[in-house]
């Protein structure tokens, strides 16, 4: 039986294609999906959500039909998981960690070890950076039994790309019974990033002093990285908390007319509203670990924050997997639980 997906659902965005691609591999269903990216100003299969088809499609030798750039539907028959040397180019800017994001699942249900390059962006608006992987979500996602490393082969910045991750992917050997993050320990360090690529001085210092001025940070905590290998300019300000059982990456993305201090102030906000929750699981993390959870198929999160994008994966992952998803708010934060339906 072929599973629909109406791609308008909840927040309407490639959220919703990803993990019915990465499910529709694991679990061996076909499904169909209309109104892509529905609720976007630019829908259908831009070239970054088309990547993430050939990609789940190369990896479990699915057949599709509507696989085409713009294309605002989709069928896809998914055939046998292989383990593989795979190459996957955007062609564009696009976020090669969003590619990565619906090829890691299916891999890791795969007989044997798999090795994955992506070329596109590396540190995109609205995405996971390689930072953010490589710090946050590969270390959480290995308490699930999940193991795999990213290696940020070159750096891609929108608008100009030609970035490159090349990732190494474990086959899953032996999941826990249960999966809990409710607890993160203390803050033992924090830090500020800030990657300049081709880009005068004075805005990383203007970050810099940005991250110092509220006392949060000390100079010595703020690190700034001149980028060389990327073909085009680039700023990114990260702003990482180690805490004892969990860390944490929140990130901002500077732009043409976007001042330095905005920049690091977002950055810094958000780390900031994260730690006076005192929850482990920003909310960002939270809804890439979602069908994680649901793999584990039993497990909680305690989290700052339940976004509409969390919301909409836990819709498309009861479609394919036979889960329940329950939130609910505590005066500790919000908790978000996995059973088995
Ligand atoms: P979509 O907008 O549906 O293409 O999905 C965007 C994905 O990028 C989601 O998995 C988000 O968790 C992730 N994402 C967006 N912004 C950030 C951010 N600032 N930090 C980490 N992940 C992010």
């Amino acid at each position: 039986m072929t599973l629909f997906i109406d791609g308008q659902i909840g927040e309407g965005g490639g959220q919703v294609l990803r993990t019915s691609l990465s499910l529709a591999a694991i679990t061996g269903k076909d499904f169909f999906i209309d109104s892509i990216r529905g609720k976007r100003k630019k829908p259908g299969l831009q070239r970054q959500h088309l990547a993430c088809v050939k990609a789940a499609a190369a990896a479990c030798g699915a057949s599709c039909e509507g696989d085409t750039l713009h294309s605002q539907r989709l069928a896809f028959r998914p055939g046998k998981i292989k383990a593989g040397n795979y190459f996957f180019d955007i062609g564009s800017a696009g976020s090669c960690c969003l590619v990565l994001q619906t090829v890691l699942p299916i891999l890791f249900h795969a007989g044997s070890s798999s090795s994955v390059v992506v070329c596109g962006g590396t540190h995109n608006p609205m995405a996971p950076t390689a930072d953010f992987l490589i710090k946050s979500f590969l270390p959480a996602i290995s308490r699930f039994g999940f193991h795999a490393t990213l290696n940020l082969a070159r750096h891609g910045f929108y608008p100009a790309g030609g970035g490159r991750i090349v990732a190494r992917v474990n086959p899953v050997k032996s999941l826990p019974r249960k999966l809990e993050i409710m607890e993160r320990g203390n803050l033992v360090a924090k830090k500020g990033k800030i990657l300049l690529s081709k880009l005068p001085k004075h805005i990383a210092e203007r970050e810099t002093k940005s991250l110092t001025r509220r006392g949060w940070f000390s100079p010595e905590e703020v690190e700034t990285i001149t980028v060389t290998d990327s073909q085009g300019a680039g700023n990114v300000v990260s702003v990482i908390l180690d805490y004892e059982k969990i860390t944490c990456l929140f990130q901002a993305i500077g732009e043409k007319g976007k001042k330095a201090e905005k920049v690091a102030s977002e950055a810094h906000e958000a780390a900031l509203f994260h730690h006076k929750t005192k929850t482990p699981v920003e909310k960002y993390l939270a809804d890439q670990l979602l069908i994680y959870l649901a793999l584990v198929s039993e497990g909680s999160v305690l989290t700052s924050n339940v976004s509409l994008h969390s919301e909409t994966n836990m819709m498309i992952i009861e479609k394919f997997l036979p889960v329940t998803f329950r939130t609910a708010r505590t005066s500790g934060g919000w908790h978000i639980t996995c059973s088995r339906a």
